[in-house]
């Protein structure tokens, strides 16, 4: 690779200034962000384009459960104002068609190297700088390595017995082939009930001969009501964008949903049910916005599961099948799902549920797989999963800081991070939206920018006061890990297996990741900031 210059203090010893592992939308714009500090910076992506999680998971269905005039960047007024979205939720081919116009009209694939997958990366103590070695055999070194290498990106596959000996194809939702697939006229098993299935199940049901849905644990989802997107709507969210934007940096989870600051206990039965209905209606992720104490009151939150269990009960036709399909969870303790038509799916004759909470499935055949005594038999096998969120792909680099510790033996009881975004013994390395920020309980969006700019600013900081490194002190951290879990603990999130708490992976240490506190968390990053960057130490 290359050497390059620094631009603000002479040549640099290192090859550029600022190293970015993932060109999805983090990297992309600290790419952006870097160029314009001044700083040369490269992105190392394993995928062959831009994208991240959008450029992965083509599955069928594949939309964003955040409103598409609110999941875009905004730290360009002429890329907000030029962009035109066609529906009210943005498909991922669209996600990913607005990825690589961002590319190009920033210019950044110049510094983008693709298909190339980091694999490990090891901190100099004495440069003071980052060594990134990838699967090509090169290595880059940087001043400051930044992990913009997505939340839900590491795919999981249960280790099913025989899962290798399976004749017909098998397909992961989070990478789908780019060519799509044809099931029509295929027996298809999908296996999972998270939002990655939800989505695909209603369009796999419409080709497939047959779709058997192996469902361990059922989910909450509420329909996205999609459509086009209103040419009026566009219009004033454009004229507002600023407004729109200062918003949700106010809100819980960064969108314009404006928690209903009311008990659902203090309310009637019938307010309770007028209210749940209206949220209905409207459809999406503000469901859980319908009053405050949702996720932290058990009996408030039976109140929506009983709605949520009612419009089951009335959409599936089969009684047998939605008790099945009813979850005795909480609402929102797994991430609600927003679906277009799912429920109805189960009235179609060629689609059937096999409740495999009790009974794991055993063992992948041959033919299929079998599960409770029965055997099945299927063309295709589609894995959704999920995800090792939030610390997978992390974990999957061989992270290197200060004498030769590996981050994943100190992260091995769960991840350690200040703020989410660094963390102590790995000085100059950074994360966007890493285990400890708000990240995947917000408009992600908005967060990845947030993170980027805090970062870059962070950055220039510490080269304007002439520092080598700056790294997260002990202290800092072992408070900041305190306050996410303490959080955490005053919620229901707790009581169910979700990916939030790392539960869904075998062995992974049972650890709530994400910061509960959006307008929080963003006064106490501008803070900790203002105060010359409180809790680093910069050397
Ligand atoms: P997920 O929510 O983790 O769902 C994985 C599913 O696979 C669960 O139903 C899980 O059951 C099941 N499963 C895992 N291991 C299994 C096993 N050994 N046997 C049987 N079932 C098994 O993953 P996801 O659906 O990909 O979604 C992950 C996250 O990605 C979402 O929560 C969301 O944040 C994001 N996402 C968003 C959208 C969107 O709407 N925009 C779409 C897709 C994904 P258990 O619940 O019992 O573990």
């Amino acid at each position: 690779m290359s050497k390059s210059s620094s631009t603000t203090n002479g040549a640099s010893p290192h090859d550029v200034d600022v190293a970015i592992v993932g060109a999805g939308f983090g990297g992309m714009y600290l790419l952006h962000r870097a160029r314009e500090l001044g700083l040369s910076a490269r992105i190392i992506e394993a995928g062959s384009g831009v994208g991240g999680t959008w450029y992965w998971n083509r599955y069928p269905g594949a939309r964003c459960d955040v409103e598409s005039m609110e999941y875009s960047y905004q730290f360009s007024h002429e890329l907000e104002q030029e962009w035109h979205w066609t529906e009210r939720y943005a498909a991922q081919p669209e996600i990913l068609t607005y990825a690589n116009h961002v590319a190009d009209r920033f210019d950044l694939r110049r510094d983008i190297q693709f298909d190339t997958r980091v694999t490990a990366a090891r901190f100099n103590e004495d440069a003071g700088s980052w060594s990134v070695f990838t699967d090509d055999g090169a290595t880059l070194t940087a001043a400051h390595c930044v992990l913009a290498t997505g939340c839900l990106s590491s795919t999981n596959t249960p280790d099913f017995k025989g899962l290798e000996s399976f004749a017909g194809a098998t397909y992961h939702t989070g990478q789908w082939p780019h060519e799509g697939v044809d099931f029509t006229g295929l027996k298809v098993g999908i296996i999972g009930t998270g939002s990655s299935a939800i989505q695909s199940i209603p369009l796999i049901a419409e080709q497939a001969a047959h779709l058997t849905v192996f469902q361990r644990t059922p989910n909450f989802a509420v329909p996205a009501h999609n459509g086009p997107l209103d040419p009026e709507y566009e219009r004033y969210f454009k004229a507002n964008y600023a407004k729109m934007r200062a918003i949700e940096k106010t809100t819980r989870n960064g969108t314009l949903y404006i928690v209903n600051e009311q008990s659902a206990l203090d309310a009637t039965a019938e307010e309770r049910e007028s209210i749940y209905q209206e949220k209905w209606e409207v459809g999406g992720l503000g469901f859980m916005a319908s009053f405050n104490d949702l996720l932290v009151d058990k009996q408030a939150n039976e109140t929506a599961g009983e709605f949520i269990a009612g419009k089951i009960r009335n959409i599936v036709d089969d009684p047998t099948v939605a008790k099945l399909l009813t979850p005795k969870s909480v609402v929102g303790c797994k991430r609600l799902c927003v679906d277009t038509d799912y429920y109805k799916t189960y009235n179609r004759p060629n689609v059937s549920l096999v409740d495999v909470s009790e009974t794991a499935i055993e063992e992948i055949t041959p033919g299929g797989l079998t599960t409770g005594g029965r055997e099945f038999e299927f063309d295709a096998i589609v894995f959704a999963t999920g995800f090792d969120a939030m610390t997978g792909s992390i974990n999957k680099i061989k992270i290197r800081g200060r004498n030769d510790a590996l981050l994943s033996d100190k992260w091995a009881a769960g991840p350690r991070a200040y703020l989410g975004i660094a963390t102590a013994g790995f000085p100059n390395l950074f994360m966007v939206t890493g285990p400890g920020s708000p990240s995947v309980l917000t408009n992600m969006m908005t967060s990845i920018e947030h993170h980027v700019e805090w970062i870059s600013d962070c950055i220039a900081y510490a080269r304007a006061q002439g520092a080598t490194t700056v790294e997260a002190t002990s202290e800092a951290e072992e408070s900041w890990v305190g306050r996410v879990n303490e959080l955490a603990g005053r919620t229901l999130y707790p009581t169910c297996n979700s990916w939030y708490l790392g539960a869904n992976v075998p062995g992974k240490p049972r650890v709530f990741m994400p910061y509960l506190g959006n307008p929080d968390y963003l006064a106490k990053t501008a803070d900790v900031a203002a105060k010359g960057y409180e809790g680093f130490a910069l050397t």
